[in-house]
């Protein structure tokens, strides 16, 4: 089964009061394959699951499951599987009967449908709760009972809305390889729907980054971390996310950029650069590729504000002329307040076009 969605858009009231939430956009979620909608609050993700899920209906374009046309199609008449963050198990029925209630209302045998579910149990492992009450479980466990429910019903399409999202992040770390393992034994065409980052570059094969009802770039988790089309992706994936500086491009006795009073090397194909010469762009670069050094004259002037010691790494804050800067500092970093500045590492640093926010490259 492979899900494609051609040109959908999805416009709320209208005239001056018009919402565009999704601005006709493309995308083909491949039999087998793992899509995570990632973006900012407001920018269409749930929109977009719920036409696909058929809970909504795009103003325009189409949605095609195989060569099936199922644009106006009910969600009960597409054969998905939703599995939102409030997950609604039925709480005067066993967990194991929560799980076979759909197959019971398919007309399945008692025999059939608990075989399924003690074998969905067994690889969720929540056989010793088949026998309570919903109420009984924690959050974790009534999400995989949840998942449980969507897995013996063998969908053909899986369609997930935040669904750890009330979840702390052990139980997040743990329900994602079991959210892999149904997904891969389902193994239909998944999209995702997430603000965790974390969550969609660890699940995902491909994701796909939206912003204002657009996707603005759609590929694999390190790919995009690795190559972000713009400076709206780099600053959207990873975390922290890549800090951005004002700068000049000089091509004079070999490529550089001027970044404030520094000027760092870069190296380019030939005549990329062109028709950036003496030209301003943005300089993007992961924060643990910036440098604290103790001389302020040596890199960007930099006002140390706050450290965040995470145990194996240090998130340290400064002031500096660009604005903020986030920088990944040794885990015994203490900044104490004084003036240090920062090195750019210039094999690490990102060119983009300042009016389009295209990556140069
Ligand atoms: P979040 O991450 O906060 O859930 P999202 O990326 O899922 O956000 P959507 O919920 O799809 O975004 O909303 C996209 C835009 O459409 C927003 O501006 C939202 O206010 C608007 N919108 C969504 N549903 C409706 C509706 N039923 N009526 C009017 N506007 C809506």
């Amino acid at each position: 089964m492979t899900v494609t969605l051609d040109n959908v858009s999805r416009v709320f009231g209208d005239g001056s009061d018009a919402v565009v939430a999704v601005d006709g956009i493309d995308l083909t979620i491949h039999d087998d394959e793992f899509i995570t909608l990632v973006g900012p609050s407001g920018c269409g993700k749930t929109t977009t699951l719920r036409c696909v899920s058929g809970l909504d209906t795009p103003s325009g374009g189409t949605i095609t499951f195989d060569n099936h046309d199922v644009t106006d199609l009910p969600p009960q008449q597409r054969d998905i599987a939703l599995l939102f963050q409030d997950i609604a198990l039925y709480p005067h029925m066993s967990v194991r009967d929560n799980m076979a209630y759909g197959l019971k209302i398919a007309g399945e045998s008692k025999q059939e449908r608990y075989k399924k579910v003690d074998d969905a149990a067994e690889l969720l492992q929540i056989t010793e709760q088949l026998d309570k009450s919903p109420a009984s479980l924690s959050g974790g466990q009534q999400q995989r009972v949840a998942l449980g429910r969507s897995l013996v019903r063998d969908p053909t399409v899986f369609l997930f809305d935040e669904p750890m999202s009330d979840l702390d992040a052990k139980l997040k770390r743990e329900l994602r390889p079991i959210v892999e393992e149904v997904t891969d034994q389902i193994g239909c065409p998944v999209l995702y729907v997430t603000h965790d980052q974390e969550e969609a570059m660890t699940l995902s094969d491909r994701v796909a980054v939206m912003n204002d009802g657009n996707l603005e770039q759609v590929g694999p988790p390190k790919k995009v971390y690795d190559d972000p089309k713009s400076e709206f992706v780099a600053s959207f994936i990873g975390q922290p996310t890549a800090q951005f500086f004002d700068a000049t491009v000089s091509l004079d006795g070999g490529a550089s950029v001027e970044v404030g009073e520094h000027s760092y090397d870069i190296t380019r194909p030939d005549g990329l650069l062109d028709r950036y010469d003496g030209r301003s762009v943005r300089v993007g670069i992961r924060p643990q590729y910036i440098e604290v050094v103790d001389d302020s004259d040596a890199g960007i002037q930099a006002s140390h504000k706050l450290d965040e010691p995470l145990g194996d790494a240090t998130h340290s804050f400064f002031d500096t002329p660009f604005g903020e800067i986030t920088v990944v500092t040794h885990p015994d970093f203490v900044g104490d307040k004084q003036e240090y500045g920062l090195e750019l590492d210039n094999k690490n640093i990102m060119l983009f076009d300042a009016d389009s926010g295209e990556q140069i490259g």
